[in-house]
């Protein structure tokens, strides 16, 4: 089985050759609103896998939001989207409550919006395209799996469950109010698990040579970072993905692959930009 910093790091090397024949770098744009720590790392790790590759990754910070309306950032968007050396823009989430976020995101156009949140974005979101892509480097195949995903959220539960049904897997989603989620977990052939509470499922919620994909990005009691599922269920899976090292990486190498995408899509009338000749 390929681990996730065995595909990540393969898939940074693909990119970093591809764009070391593009004229100009891929531009990505991050915007972030207040400071929270957890974005802060977030976007560090951003940063490290974008100079990697080659991405230049310029950093919008509106620290002290206090008067900065919504009207303004999304002026502050929209002026982003429209400027012809930005190849992709992102907002950080989360973002203070007093904005709409919907709103904001809809003021990058579909060709820039790399992480795959408007409705008519031409990427699809990072997390979920970053597991199928991984599964199916592990050579997963969908047709008559039976996949459980627990958890609907708009950005990873979904899609991911969308993207599941589209490659022919029988689908399951499960969410807060399920009544017995281990009936489910239990008997699936594949497990994704983006529910956010600390090592949440046990052994009990497992049987032998499943596939257990574990997004939650949560802090344990003594304040280490872990997933949603307890370490020690790895021994009985087929393929378990690890936290951190797991899903976190493949979705910011996915980012950086949307990114990529856009220079090219944007870019396509000039090949020249991209096909190698400098
Ligand atoms: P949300 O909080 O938006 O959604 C959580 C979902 O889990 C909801 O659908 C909720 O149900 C469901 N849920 C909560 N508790 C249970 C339970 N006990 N049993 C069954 N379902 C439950 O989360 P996100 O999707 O945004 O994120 C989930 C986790 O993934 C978080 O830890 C987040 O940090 C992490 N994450 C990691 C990423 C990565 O790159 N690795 C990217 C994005 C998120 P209901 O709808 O009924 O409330």
């Amino acid at each position: 089985m390929i681990t996730c910093k065995e595909y990540v790091s393969s898939r940074k090397e693909e990119l970093k050759q591809e764009v070391s024949t593009f004229v100009r770098q891929p531009h990505l744009v991050v915007v972030q609103v207040g400071s929270n720590q957890a974005s802060n790392s977030y976007i560090k790790s951003k940063q490290r896998v974008c100079d990697d590759i080659g991405i230049k990754m310029s950093y919008c910070h509106v620290e002290d939001y206090q008067d900065f309306s919504q009207y303004d950032l999304e002026s502050l968007v929209s002026d982003l989207s429209n400027n012809s050396n930005i190849d992709g823009i992102i907002v950080q989430l989360p973002i203070p409550e007093k904005y709409n976020v919907e709103e904001i995101q809809n003021c990058i156009i579909p060709e820039k919006d790399v992480d795959g949140f408007r409705r008519d974005s031409y990427f699809e979101p990072c997390t979920p395209k970053g597991i199928i892509n991984y599964l199916k480097a592990n050579e997963i195949g969908f047709p008559g799996k039976d996949v459980v995903v627990v958890g609907r959220s708009k950005i990873v539960g979904q899609p991911l469950v969308n993207m599941f049904i589209e490659k022919g897997a029988t689908v399951t989603c499960c969410n807060s109010k399920t009544k017995d989620v281990k009936r489910y977990t239990h008997e699936a052939d594949i497990v994704v698990s983006a529910i956010g509470q600390a090592q949440f499922f046990d052994d009990s919620y497992f049987k032998h040579g499943q596939v257990i994909v574990d997004v939650g990005i949560n802090r344990d009691e003594d304040g280490k970072l872990c997933g949603d599922v307890c370490m020690n269920v790895e021994e009985k899976a087929k393929l378990m993905t690890p936290v951190p090292g797991g899903v976190g990486i493949l979705t910011v190498v996915t980012l950086a692959e949307n990114t990529v995408n856009a220079y090219k899509t944007q870019n396509k009338q000039d090949e020249s930009l991209w096909k190698g000749t400098k």
